[in-house]
């Protein structure tokens, strides 16, 4: 049987950071009342204008700064046909030949191999309604606050050869965005989303082969089932010739049942009667504010990798896990800066912190909470083991760690001489324990070490147990 593989090419719609949407003063907030924020303008009433929110142009030149684009100083915006009751206008005002962004790349590494994924184009456009689908109701709910919000859409090229590459890729450009202020690209709330072309064909040749596009996607582990579910249902319709041939279309993706649906055939760029939108002029833009932009635009990921691997010493798995997100990044710093421990912090993120944040969006302490902590550790206030409770404890709470200590009572006893009062009453009560280990049964000494950490209930600093035992069990 030939060997296949896999060509990829997505399609991400990221809304902008703006307060405003893209051609009227109506919020973007999400989350609000539905169609609260809506205007003649953006639920497209007949006889409005349009004007163009300079915060977009501003954020997409931005964006293309970013990610390595030619930014098109003479763009233009067009009107993309269709009807859908999301799109009261009847039609999405979108960019089409003239886009504000052409090329770009993004370095990606997927299964330990380095690759660049070329950019085709980056264009401004606006964002429909949403529909609401009630389960068991004849009827279908739209609300209009999302009508407008500004979108930039991001193609690439046909570049991606694996679900692994897709998510490396998109997990980087979503890093991206968010270090340079773009976009929040909160996934859940639908301000990213991916749509995936694929296709397969035959390894080693060219070809570009019919292709189905899988809409909407706002997951990144989503997006990885779907590829492998579509990659799988393609190969087998190869495999069995001639007769069942791929379909070009657009499919939808099942989360549920793990599966893609035929949605509707594919319509090509004709299909959306395109033209100039006559309500806009063509979008100017000053080659000065361009170069203003590329030098003010904050440390992007990679930079931020290399600075913080040299500064820190840390391994360059552990530092791709910290600067993933922003927020993660700034809070290690924050913590290594008060505790001026780069090993123990990025350890204390990667396990727990990071364990807590699968269910919550906040760091779940701040940066002064974990470095005290650290440092409580490192005095030998408190053991390991109870560090892990305080770190419980601390989690969404203001609470100082050296209150939260005090108040647990657990507290570590350091006090030598505290110690060795436990120390000569333990040795007293098991004389068995003592004349064997004289005798050179050394096992007695763990039974020893483990009867003086009971009488301590758990809280003697073991270090300086064990160095005490040790010093006695010879005297
Ligand atoms: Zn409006």
């Amino acid at each position: 049987m030939a060997v296949y593989e896999t060509v990829i090419g997505l399609e991400i719609h990221v809304e902008l950071n703006t307060k405003s949407k893209i051609f009227c003063s109506c919020s973007t907030a999400f989350g609000a009342e539905p169609n609260v924020n809506t205007c003649p303008v953006c639920i497209g009433l007949p006889g409005v204008l349009p004007v163009l929110n300079e915060e977009v142009v501003h954020l997409a030149v931005k964006a293309g700064n970013a990610l390595g684009c030619e930014i098109n100083l003479i763009n233009k915006m067009d009107r993309k046909n269709y009807f859908y009751p999301d799109l009261p206008k009847a039609y999405q005002i979108s960019q089409f030949d003239l886009p504000i962004c052409t090329g770009g790349f993004v370095e990606v590494t997927a299964q330990g191999e380095k690759t660049r994924v070329n950019l085709t184009r980056i264009h401004i456009e606006e964002d429909a309604g949403k529909l609401i689908h009630l389960e068991d109701e004849a009827y279908t709910l739209v609300d209009y606050n999302r009508g407008g919000v500004p979108l930039i859409e991001i193609v690439t090229e046909p570049d991606i050869r694996s679900a692994e590459e897709a998510v490396a890729f998109l997990k980087q450009l979503r890093s991206i965005l968010v270090y340079s202020g773009i976009s929040d690209c909160r996934m859940e709330q639908g301000s990213m989303r991916a749509d995936v072309n694929i296709s397969l064909r035959k390894a080693g040749t060219s070809v570009l082969n019919t292709k189905v596009e899988i809409k909407n996607m706002n997951s990144i582990k989503e997006v990885y089932k779907a590829i492998k579910k579509e990659e799988s249902r393609q190969l087998q319709l190869y495999s069995y010739g001639e007769g069942h041939k791929v379909v070009q279309e657009t499919r939808r993706w099942d989360q549920a049942k793990g599966r893609t649906l035929a949605m509707r055939s594919k319509e090509d760029a004709h299909d959306y009667r395109y033209f100039p939108e006559p309500d806009l002029p063509p979008v100017r833009i000053d080659r000065e504010w361009v170069l203003q932009i590329r030098s003010s635009l904050p440390e992007l990921p990679v930079d931020r990798k290399k600075r913080m691997m040299a500064a820190y010493g840390l391994r360059e798995t552990d530092v791709d896990i910290l600067i993933e997100e922003k927020m993660i990044a700034d809070f290690f710093e924050a913590t290594v800066a008060l505790s001026r421990e780069p090993r123990e912090s990025a350890n204390w993120i990667i396990t727990e912190v990071l364990r807590v944040m699968k269910n919550q969006e906040k760091v779940p302490l701040t940066p002064e909470q974990l470095s005290d902590l650290i440092l409580e550790v490192k005095k030998g206030t408190v053991s390991r083991t109870a560090a892990k409770e305080v770190f419980e404890a601390l989690i969404n709470q203001e609470k100082s760690t050296g209150a939260l200590i005090e108040g647990m009572g657990l507290n570590q006893i350091s006090s030598a001489q505290t110690l060795e009062a436990v120390i000569e009453e333990v040795i007293e009560e098991f004389p068995q324990a003592l004349s064997d280990y004289r005798a050179g049964r050394t096992q007695s000494f763990g039974f020893l070490m483990g009867q003086c950490m009971k009488a301590t209930k758990g809280k003697g600093n073991p270090g300086i147990v064990k160095a005490i035992l040790e010093r006695k069990l010879k005297e």
